[in-house]
């Protein structure tokens, strides 16, 4: 028996990933995109420029063949940059060396990339249709092209890869109650562009290989590096309310007067400033929470159509990327396909119920936290404990961004860590004195050792030679 084909709604990073790990595992594959194709006619972003790229994400990229070429287009980042308000710079590093790193990928070369290797693994394209209604008891789906044309096309299973505000979610909903409800961050966002230097020696304004961040309490700026060496920069700060906030800061005069005195090592930097301010929108950001990703085996909702979450771990597309293998796997089985669905919904529900609760928390971390002695401390006695006692201690960071070991897992054993870290620091105020072997010795005490880091779940990938 043939097997049905596949259609995907959205052929975005998620969608477009899926479709080449369906397609290479010999399913038959449609991927149904409202936008024009980005190859011909440009790639229309509307957000986040560019993204960061940790283990689960590569691993994905790694089975379906991809990991070299995406790397190739990547700059590596090895940590925070954390520029204080007096100008000072700090490098906190995300892992124990090089080869725990993460990447910052264009977010239209990786999709353009994707949908080559989608086509390339026998997925049909079609451009311009958007999903704009469905009967999902007939298997009926609507789409529409831009100049209003609509058509209908039979589908016995469609996967919605169509992000946070899904159609097929929402097609799904008129059937079903999915259990669903979004809460919206206070804080918005709005992008900038450092631009690239003239020479070379002078083509990146501020360290290549670092997430640069200006942590300033209940607002911050980010900055990630793109390889022609400009730095795409992000202001977050509050909706409403005290100064600032985007109620506050509404044009390009309060702008550029908000980074002289919040921002001024970067003010120089942003050359059009206000051009950006005034052009670029403000982004809203929210945690979707869905309780029902599926319909029998007929439909199926992946990456932020089920699972959107707020930026501040870098691991959206991340964790739709390690939603894709999983899905691939349950697929290639031999099983009925609602069965394979509710397997993908009980394996991934409660992991991405954990990295949306870690991004919000990380928020805090990246925006106050960053600059606060006792969490500098902290940080410091769980670095000397990985190097005590690596089979023992991992940061929460690092178990979320090197490591493929559940983030359920990964947020349970950061928070028992994090107790730990606070009764042996108790009131110190430096690590001066501290007996390591005697605070190892109270680790393992106290948890169980790691899952064993060198099987399948936890690979430590040398980087390939970066040219930048
Ligand atoms: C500011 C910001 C920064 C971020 N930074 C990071 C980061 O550093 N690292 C990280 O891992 N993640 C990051 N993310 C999250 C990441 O962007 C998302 O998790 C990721 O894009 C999800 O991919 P997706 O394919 O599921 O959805 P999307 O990227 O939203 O793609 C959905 C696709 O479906 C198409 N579509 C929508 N509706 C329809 C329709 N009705 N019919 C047909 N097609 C449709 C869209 O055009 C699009 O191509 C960030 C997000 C934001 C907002």
């Amino acid at each position: 028996m043939p097997r049905p084909t596949v259609t995907i709604i959205g052929a975005g990073l998620v969608g477009a990933l899926l479709a080449t790990l369906l397609g290479q595992s010999g399913h038959r594959v449609r991927l149904v995109e409202k936008r024009a194709d980005p190859r011909r006619a440009g790639f229309a972003g509307g957000r986040s420029i560019n993204l960061a790229l940790a283990e689960r994400g590569l691993d994905a990229l790694r089975k379906a063949g991809l990991e070299a070429q995406v790397l190739a287009q990547a700059v590596m980042m090895r940590g925070r940059m954390v520029h204080e308000p007096n100008g000072t710079t700090n490098l906190q590093r995300y892992g124990l060396d090089d080869r725990e790193v993460i990447w910052s990928v264009s977010r239209g070369g990786l999709n353009m990339l994707l949908l080559d290797a989608a086509e390339q693994a026998g997925a049909r394209t079609h451009f311009g249709q958007a999903l704009v209604d469905a009967d999902l008891r007939t298997g009926t789906l609507q789409l529409q092209s831009a100049d209003g044309t609509c058509r209908t096309l039979e589908s016995a299973i469609t996967i919605g890869a169509d992000g946070a505000g899904s159609a097929l979610r929402a097609a799904m909903a008129h059937e079903s109650d999915l259990g669903e409800r979004t809460d919206m961050l206070a804080h918005g966002y709005k992008e900038l562009e450092i631009p690239p230097g003239p020479t070379e020696q002078t083509r990146f304004a501020i360290e290549a290989h670092a997430l640069h961040i200006w942590p300033r309490g209940g607002y911050m700026c980010i900055a990630l590096p793109n390889r022609e060496g400009s730095f795409t920069v992000t202001l977050f700060m509050p909706h409403a309310g005290a100064h600032p906030s985007f109620e506050t800061v509404t044009d390009a005069t309060a702008a550029s007067a908000l980074f002289e005195t919040s921002f001024p090592d970067a003010l120089p930097l942003i050359v059009d400033l206000k051009r950006d301010f005034q052009a670029h929108p403000v982004g809203m950001l929210g945690t979707l929470y869905l309780e029902r990703w599926h319909l029998d085996g007929r439909c199926l909702l992946i990456g932020d159509a089920s699972h959107a979450i707020v930026p501040f771990h870098g691991q959206g597309m991340n964790a739709g990327f390690e939603d894709t293998v999983c899905l691939a796997r349950l697929l290639a089985e031999p099983n009925d396909t609602g069965d394979a669905f509710a397997a993908f919904q009980a394996q991934r529900k409660p992991n991405t119920d954990a990295i949306a609760a870690m991004a919000l928390e990380n928020y805090v971390e990246m925006r106050d936290s960053v600059i606060d002695p006792h969490y500098l401390l902290k940080r410091e006695l769980g670095r000397r404990l990985a190097e005590h006692a690596p089979g023992h201690f991992m940061s929460r960071y690092r178990m979320v961004s090197f490591t493929r070991l559940p983030y359920a897992y990964a947020r349970e054993r950061g928070r028992a860590q994090d107790t730990l870290l606070e009764q042996l620091l108790g009131k110190r105020r430096q690590l001066d004195g501290l007996d390591m072997d005697a605070a190892a010795r109270t680790l393992r005490a106290s948890l169980p050792p790691l899952p064993n880091l060198h099987d399948e779940c936890h690979v430590l990938h040398p980087p390939p030679a970066s040219d930048l």
